[in-house]
Formats: structure tokens, sequence, C-alpha cells
């Protein structure tokens, strides 16, 4: 019987097992950390063995197939040396690729990957289409394989997954946007991180449809440079397209085959420039697929986003606090300040992950009146936006954070958590952040 070794025991692998136990194969998972109890209780419900702790080195070597986990780098020398024994190592999205006829549609991209998936499976499901949403978000791509049956699936595609591929072809791929991010993984080289990404369109061809950012120079110039076969689509907020999706003050039209979608940009339940493109991405989709429009309008209306994106969270006394504790890097901040429509009380810091904050003093010198410091590496930010605002302060907990907040706003300004750094200082990741935030305003 082949035998699959699956490396990692988090949502991605144990989907994986679950799925080659079901395809017959002899499975075996191999986790060198701690499996969460709630992963090895379903393992042992379908009978899979595992193992944590170590990877038994002579049993994973007996693989035919080894469908590695996404955080698990490519480096190690576990990975070297299957990969030197010519033993096949491949991600969970090409594992679970290869048992589904589904038609897919893969969101890769640096920021706005959950939130576009998220809204376009929206929309098709309120089309009525028998679509999954899986990947990144929800449930992994193979768990969903394997129990599920779905016509198709909206797929949140990460690099590290798009590292893993052979064949895997989504019918139409989205890139939001390209900006630095994971480089620890790929050699510190941007160029590397560059090319994983653009790997969602490579084994796509002229029927298949590439959806794509044209105000990022990144993706603009790497299509200047290297031929992909499917048929480009993309959006813009300031050029006008013939075929894609653009943006004329406030009016977006959509064109996909000549056939237009119209819709203001300000009737979109969603906020922010960022969003405008979120939307603009999601709505070429559907419109591919031949939604009606009505259903696509409607649903733009009516989405109101993921948690922890700009994520509105109370009004006290006119101060309207969002929370963004999602925005682990600055390009993510840098769409929520360009977001907010009033004075701002900005909470940020974390773990730096060697911020450039030049990108912000512009929008903070317009935006912020106020900077509360939360986390290890508050110095580099006091450091960076100490002659933006007159008010700057460090504090150590969300609670001291938000209670200084409360203490110095006033009427119709917003206070915004948008951190721009990792969370694994003061939290356990960034939703523990974005709940201790909304925990500590709704006590206020
Ligand atoms: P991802 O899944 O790629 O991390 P999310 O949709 O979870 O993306 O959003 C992550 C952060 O980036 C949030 O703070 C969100 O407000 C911001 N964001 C969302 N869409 C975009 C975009 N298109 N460009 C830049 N930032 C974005």
């Amino acid at each position: 019987m082949e035998k699959v070794v699956v490396l990692g025991a988090g949502e991605s692998g144990v989907g994986a097992a679950i799925l080659a136990q079901q395809q017959g194969y002899d499975v075996f998972v191999s986790d060198k950390g701690q499996i969460a109890s709630s992963y090895k209780d379903v393992l042992t419900k379908y009978e899979i063995e595992w193992e944590e702790g170590e990877h038994s080195t002579s049993r994973i070597f007996e693989a035919n197939t080894v469908v590695k986990s996404p955080g698990i780098p490519d480096q190690i020398t576990l990975i070297k040396e299957l990969n030197a024994k010519g033993i096949e190592v491949i991600s969970e999205i090409e594992f679970a690729s290869r048992y589904t006829t589904a038609s897919l549609v893969g969101i890769t991209g640096s920021n706005g990957k959950t939130t576009t998936t998220a809204l376009t499976h929206y929309i098709l499901d309120q089309a009525g289409l028998n679509v999954g949403c899986a990947g990144n978000i929800g449930d992994s791509f193979a768990k969903s394989v394997a129990l599920q049956d779905k016509e198709g699936y909206v797929l949140e595609v990460s690099s590290f997954q798009l590292d893993g591929i052979t064949s895997f072809k989504p019918h139409i791929a989205v890139l939001t946007n390209i900006t630095p991010d994971h480089l620890d993984r790929y050699d510190y080289k941007f160029e590397n991180y560059i090319k994983a990404k653009f790997r969602i369109v490579e084994n796509q061809t002229k029927d298949d449809y590439f959806i794509y950012d044209k105000d990022d120079k990144v993706i603009t110039d790497y299509l200047k440079n290297n031929k992909i076969e499917s048929t480009q689509l993309p959006f813009s907020l300031h050029e006008k397209v013939d075929e894609g999706a653009y943006l004329d003050n406030d009016t977006i039209t959509i064109t996909i085959n000549n056939d237009k979608l119209i819709m203001s940009a300000s009737a979109l339940a969603l906020k922010g420039n960022h969003n405008v493109k979120n939307a603009m991405a999601a709505a070429t989709v559907a419109q591919l697929l031949k939604i009606r429009k009505a259903t696509i309008r409607e649903c733009l209306e009516n989405f109101h986003g993921v948690e922890h994106r700009l994520e509105s969270v109370l009004k006290i006394n006119n101060v309207q606090y969002i929370n963004d504790s999602k925005a682990t890097n600055v390009n993510a901040t840098y769409y929520a300040l360009d977001a907010m429509k009033a004075p701002t009380i900005w909470i940020v810091g974390g773990v730096d992950k060697g911020n450039n904050y030049a990108e912000l003093f512009a929008l903070v010198n317009e935006k912020v009146k106020a900077i509360i410091c939360l986390g290890v590496d508050n110095s580099k930010i006091v450091n960076a936006f100490g002659n933006c605002v007159d008010d700057i302060v460090e504090t150590q907990s969300m609670k001291d954070a938000v209670n200084y907040a409360y203490k110095i706003a006033e009427r119709n300004d917003n206070v915004l958590l948008s951190p721009a750094c990792a969370s694994f200082d003061l939290f356990k990741n960034y939703e523990e952040r974005g709940r201790q935030f909304k925990e500590a305003v709704r006590e206020l």
C-alpha cells in the first residue's frame, strides 16, 4: 500500500491525514511539537497513527509522498534529506487538489486574503452556488475535500502552501497585493517571496483567470518581466481598465466581456480604500462566474467584514472603538489609518518585524492625535513618531492602553487598535489581542 506521511498536525496536517486515510493510503502523522488534544481526538477517531515530540526518520523515509504543513520551513534538515532521497514533498493544498474535480478560486496576497476570500464566498453562497470556503480560513482544503461534497471552493492560499505545489490550479486566481512579509522563509530575498506568490498562476492556461491589483508596482513589474498564460483581469483605484475593475470618483465599474456592473463605492458595507480593492476583486470573481449583478451589489452592501479587521466594536461618548488586531504589518496599518475619517488615537506595537515606519509618517501627521505604544518594541515606535504627535505614551497591557485612550478621547474621535506588529510578546495570537481589546472596551 502506498504510504503517505504528514508532517505537522495542525489544521492542514490533520485535514491531509483524513483525506489520505479516506483515499486508502497507509497514513502516518509526525509532529515535532505537541499535538493539540482536539486534533489527537480527531486522529484517533479516524484510526490514524501519529507521533509527537519527534520525527522518526526511519518511518518517514518509507513514505511515497510527504505532505508538509505550511508552518514547516523547507530549510530544515528533514526536508533536505527527503529531497535528497527523491521522496515527493508537497503541500496540503496540492495533495487536496489531486482528489477533487471541484472548480477552484484561489486567493493569495500579503494582505486582504481572508477578507477577499470571505466576501467572495459570501457572494457565491448567497447566489445559491454549492461552494465551500477553505484553506487558511476555517477548515483546511484537504478536510473539506474529504468531508464535504462541493462543486467549488473559494480558497485562501498562503505563500507557504504555494511553495509545495506541482499541479494545483485554480480556475480563477486572485493576487491582492505583494509587500515584504515572511522573508525569513525566503532566504531574506523579496524576489523569492514574489515568485512564491506568483506560483498561484503557474499551472493556469488561457482559459483560466488571473485577477490582480494593477496599482501594485511589485505585481505589474513582475508581469512585465514574466510571461504568464492566464487571462488577466486587473483592478485599480486609479486607472481605467477595459476588462477588469476600476474606481472613478465614487463609481466602481467591473467589465467582463464588455458586460458592465456599476455600483457606488460608498454603498459598500466595508470601509477603506483597501476594501474597495477587495470588493472589486471579489465582485470580478462573481461576475466571471455569472452571478446576477443585483446579487453581487446586494452582497457588497451587506458584507460587514471579518472579525479583527477594521471591526467596529462600540461607540462610547461618541468615540468609535475599532479593532484591527489582524494588522500585523505596516501595510495593513497604512490602509487602516487611511480609512480613518476622524482624529484618531492609535494603539500600536508588539513584536517588530523589521518595520519601516516612514511609510506611515504622512498619514500619522494628518490623522493621528495620540499614539499609545503597546509591546516589546515600543522604543522604536517612540523614536519613529516622536516628532509627529505631542501625545505618545508607552503601556504594557491592553487594559492600560484602552483606559488611557478612553481618558484622552474626545467626542467624534476614533480609537484604533492597528498594531503593525506581531502579537506574540503579550498575546497568544492576534485573535487574543483583538479579543482583549474588545473586552477592555466593553468594560469601560
Ligand atoms: P490576510 O488574510 O491576507 O492577512 P486580512 O483580510 O485578514 O488579510 O486582513 C489583514 C489586515 O490587512 C487587516 O488589518 C486588514 O484591515 C488589512 N487589509 C485587508 N485588505 C487589505 C488590502 N487589500 N491591502 C492592504 N491591507 C489590507
